[in-house]
């Protein structure tokens, strides 16, 4: 199916409610049978018809529907947040005793969930550099039953060879699970390479817009199936109607603005690496990159994330950078319609905390949807005032 008849059609019937070419929300929390008999053949299918919205509803469906066509999968849930979707992804796919392999940088809290929180119920956990193979495959246990894979991952990109990922997993009996926000489904498709499970932090990409957070499992129906019965009815961790159609909203320029942030970013990537107060560029797409052949091969573009190291030894100097900064505002998160900097600078010193293991002249730079001349200006001005 064409990507614009999924962001623009698919799942929306429109003869259900007026012809009104934009859905409504339907903000109900239950749905009424007219017959006993009715009520009863809903029932047997919960996941799939409004009977009570923790379960089904149709404004979420409907981007249910678009999400698991974007991936190439047979269906999807979507859920409160990301982290809401990855944990219901990864204890689908647990049992007390069995053990996790998982690439050595996921997201933060998708690592604590692995790493800290899972072992508490008997699942351990094995963290592996997944741009080697050969060590994945030594991070196999008898009792693994899940390899979880970030590819690139948010903050320095490493990539793994998702379909030997999968070819791998797959002659071990092992599911496999993808955290797919980088790329989008615009410009990566794991489960055509054989993936199990792709999950998605929608609040950056898929929402596009900073002002929803939600995530999202797209599978096979056998997987969307177990999760709905288990984890997604049971944690109840859904997304609201009113949140749903938000989404739906940002969901139409999904694949304009994906196009207008990788512009952006391999416009600026290549100037911060010409750059002299700039020690390196992390970004998938720069032909430096070590991993760039792969990333041509499995994905179709890189958008608007990166990160370089400031030369500067001086703390205060990178300090003073940042401040200088006007066209980028200072915060997390990623994929909205604003450009951002995620200085690693704001994890050190902080009270009550210990400095991270990054080091502190790495610098997340998030490319939005303003002019790239306006955004270098900038970017330009900040930098030339760091010594170098
Ligand atoms: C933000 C993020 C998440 C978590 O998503 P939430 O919607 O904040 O729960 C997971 N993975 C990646 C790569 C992210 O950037």
């Amino acid at each position: 199916m064409h990507l614009s008849e999924i962001l623009m059609h698919l799942g929306e019937n429109r003869e259900d409610y007026f012809n009104a070419v934009t859905p409504p929300v339907v903000q109900s929390s239950n749905f009424a049978f007219p017959t006993l008999d009715a009520f009863r053949h809903a029932l047997a299918s919960e996941a799939d018809r409004p009977v009570y919205t923790r379960g089904d509803n149709p404004t979420v469906h409907i981007l249910r529907e678009k999400l698991a066509a974007l991936e190439k999968t047979e269906d999807a849930l979507v859920f409160g947040s990301g982290m809401a979707a990855i944990s219901a992804a990864v204890l689908a796919n647990v049992h007390a005793g069995a053990h996790v392999a998982c690439v050595n940088a996921p997201y933060s809290w998708a690592r604590s969930l692995m790493g800290t929180y899972l072992p508490r119920f008997g699942v351990s956990c094995t963290f592996v550099d997944g741009q080697d193979l050969a060590a994945v495959e030594g991070a196999i246990r008898e009792e693994t039953t899940l390899l979880y894979l970030e590819s690139p991952n948010s903050l320095t990109f490493e990539l793994q060879d998702l379909a030997a990922c999968a070819a791998l997993a797959k002659r071990r009996g092992i599911v496999t699970c993808i955290d797919n926000s980088y790329a989008s489904p615009v410009f990566q498709n794991p489960a055509a390479l054989g993936i199990d499970l792709v999950v998605h932090s929608g609040t950056k990409y898929l929402n596009g817009h900073s002002d929803v957070v939600f995530g999202a499992v797209c599978s096979t129906r056998e997987q969307i199936s177990k999760i709905f019965k288990g984890e997604y009815m049971t944690l109840g961790g859904v997304l609201s109607p009113h949140d749903a159609a938000l989404a739906l909203r940002g969901l139409r320029t999904l694949e304009l603005r994906m196009e207008r942030s990788h512009r952006t970013a391999c416009d600026i990537a290549a100037r911060l690496e010409a750059h002299p107060a700039v020690a390196s560029v992390n970004y998938p797409w720069l032909p430096s990159f070590g991993q760039h052949e792969l990333a041509r091969r499995q994905m179709s573009g890189a958008g608007g994330l990166l990160s370089f190291y400031l030369k500067t030894t001086d703390f205060a100097e990178a300090e003073a950078f940042f401040d200088r900064l006007e066209h980028f505002l200072l915060a997390v998160s990623w994929g909205g319609h604003e450009s951002l900097v995620l200085p690693s600078a704001a994890f050190y010193k902080v009270p009550g905390r210990e400095d991270p293991p990054v080091p502190w002249a790495l610098v997340r730079l998030y490319l939005g949807l303003e002019d790239t001349e306006w955004l270098w200006a900038d970017l330009k001005q900040a930098l030339d005032a760091v010594q170098h």
